[in-house]
């Protein structure tokens, strides 16, 4: 008999709170990861970095796993396909992972609880992804909280009354021992390994100090650039919001937002292709293909908008104070649905998180959490002007402004605005 450790956003062996409990049980652990057909078959690219990064830590966990005696097993296919080849081949005692809260996870644990139930497994899950999951932050009637600043307070309080520590000791002799396993290559998935540049997963603790400091101005190397490592649990966030808590509160307040996000979706799944606020559902979009087109290729003739598309299409990163830009202008300058730059977005971003992503999009449309209204605008000139000042991050990334290359605005300013405040107006007043 085995007891299997399942990994799947939790990419570290260290600080792992599922592993950590699957290895108190004598029977060896052997752990697994699934490289799941139900995702992979969704990308279009081939040379997704997302899926390089994921393969390459994967690797690393089984050459970490193969140093102690062990393995990782590796699969290829759906969990339910993967599943039934292993309770064909192991007699599992039980599976043990950390818990996920995104729809599509929920509703693949169920299946996978329920499949192991009829083999007489059991299904163990564990917190590790956040510092507080959905349900753990609610307000005095119980209720989760639909405004980010009480919640945050909450998580404050809740944070400095519990002791949250890293785990330490793992018992790794009951590790199943064994001779590696053969795991599926990235090729033979169709997949083509891509140097995308992505950034360390330690973390700059200069960079996070400063972070209130540096973090909304784009030319700088001021934020932390961890995304794609609290995505992937290549790092863990218990370490870093103890960190974060002792460098720089507003950097810990970022991470609050995470879960925030995350709570907020795991409650109501709908926003996933719905406004929070369903009256916003209403807002008759223009929905115009070319010049979507221009702002996906970053052509829309205004300079910090276009220097944030390039980058995330040249990168798979931008910087969150143009993605705020961007966002808005898309959807309130050129009246594009949010749904359109959110899929943008998921495909480009490194870090793309579907909580995150969606919230941010929401955000940006006014139809999500925030209880600043819709005429809220971004000026693209006087958002340059205050955190692009000498245009350092703009030329960067455009090159060819004040050129005969450039392209001349897609629209204007105040026309647009003006578009927007009547478009949702008169769609709300309905
Ligand atoms: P830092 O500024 O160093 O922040 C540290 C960490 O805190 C981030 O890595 C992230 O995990 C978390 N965080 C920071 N800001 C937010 C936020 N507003 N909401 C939730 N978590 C946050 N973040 C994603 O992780 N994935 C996404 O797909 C994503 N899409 C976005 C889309 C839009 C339209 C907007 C406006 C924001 C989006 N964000 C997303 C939030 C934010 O822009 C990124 O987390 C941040 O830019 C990542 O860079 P960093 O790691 O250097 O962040």
């Amino acid at each position: 008999k085995i007891t299997l450790f399942w990994f799947r956003r939790d990419l570290r062996l260290e600080d792992n709170t599922g592993l950590y409990y699957a290895l108190q049980q004598e029977t060896g652990v052997l752990p697994l990861f699934i490289f799941d057909r139900n995702i992979l078959d969704d990308l279009e690219d081939q040379e997704d970095p997302r899926v390089s990064f994921i393969y390459e830590q994967v690797l690393q966990l089984k050459k970490e796993l193969e140093e102690k005696g062990s393995t990782l097993l590796i699969k290829y296919g759906t969990p339910e396909q993967a599943y039934a080849e292993i309770f064909e081949n192991y007699q599992v005692e039980a599976i043990y992972t950390n818990r996920d809260y995104e729809p599509y996870a929920i509703k693949r644990d169920k299946t996978i609880e329920k499949m192991a139930k009829e083999h007489g497994t059991t299904f163990l899950t564990f917190k590790d992804q956040v510092v507080f999951e959905p349900g753990e932050i609610l307000n005095g009637s119980g209720e989760f909280y639909k405004v980010f600043t009480p919640f945050s307070k909450v998580w404050l309080q809740k944070f400095s009354e519990t002791k949250v520590e890293p785990l330490n000791y793992f018992h790794w002799k009951n590790l199943l021992e064994t001779e590696p396993i053969k795991g599926v290559t990235l090729e033979e998935m169709g997949f083509k390994s891509s140097d995308q540049n992505i950034p360390s997963s330690n973390p700059d603790e200069e960079i996070i100090k400063h972070y209130d400091q540096t973090r909304n101005f784009p030319a700088l190397d001021g934020t932390s650039r961890l995304g794609i490592h609290l995505r992937f649990g290549t790092i863990s966030i218990r370490k870093l919001a103890i960190k974060a808590k002792e460098l720089n509160e507003t950097y810990l307040n970022e991470l609050i937002w995470r879960e925030f996000y995350m709570m907020i979706l795991f409650y109501n799944p709908q926003v996933v292709d719905k406004a929070f606020k369903p009256a916003y559902d209403q807002i008759p979009w223009r929905n115009n293909k070319k010049e979507f087109e221009a702002w996906c290729q970053g052509k829309t003739g205004y300079p910090i908008v276009d220097a944030g598309m390039r980058q995330l299409n040249q990168t798979g990163y931008m910087h969150n104070r143009v993605r705020m830009i961007v966002a808005s202008f898309l959807t309130k300058h050129l009246l594009i649905d949010w749904r359109w730059g959110e899929a943008y977005f998921a495909k480009k971003l490194l870090d793309y998180d579907l909580s995150a992503n969606n919230g941010g999009w929401q955000w940006a449309a006014g139809t999500g959490t925030d209880a600043q209204p819709y005429f809220r605008i971004f000026n693209p000139a006087s958002q340059t002007e205050k955190f692009d000042k000498e245009l350092k991050y703009v030329k960067k990334w455009v090159s060819e402004l004040g050129t005969e290359k450039y392209p001349n605005p897609i629209v204007d300013h105040k026309f647009a605005r003006q578009r927007a405040l009547d478009t949702y107006k008169q769609a709300l007043d309905r």
